[in-house]
């Protein structure tokens, strides 16, 4: 048994953790470390490789795709609102 392994474990970056670390890999901001499992990891998992591609392009349309998504949230009701209608349609 060895602790100088040189091979990356991919899922030392879960999925989730990955999304977080996005920006400051696009930046170039994430240290070689991390840069490495991150890559190691997006090689490993296709969702999390469209995900990237995904990301990479929604970045170079600018910020008009999340104009789009910060409307929808408003747009969405309050949770007891949302119970009173479902009440409401119950008994009917
Ligand atoms: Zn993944």
């Amino acid at each position: 048994m060895t602790n100088k392994s040189p091979t990356i474990d991919p899922t030392e970056l879960s999925c989730l953790k990955l999304e977080t670390f996005i920006d400051d890999y696009l930046d170039n901001k994430l240290p070689s470390a991390k840069r490495e499992v991150f890559e190691a990891h997006i090689d490993y998992c296709p969702g999390c490789y469209s995900f990237l591609a995904n990301y990479r392009s929604a970045v170079h349309l600018g910020k008009a795709a999340y104009a789009d998504e910060e409307e929808a949230t408003c747009a969405t009701m309050p949770d007891n609102l949302v119970e009173a209608i479902l009440r409401a349609s119950k008994t009917k």
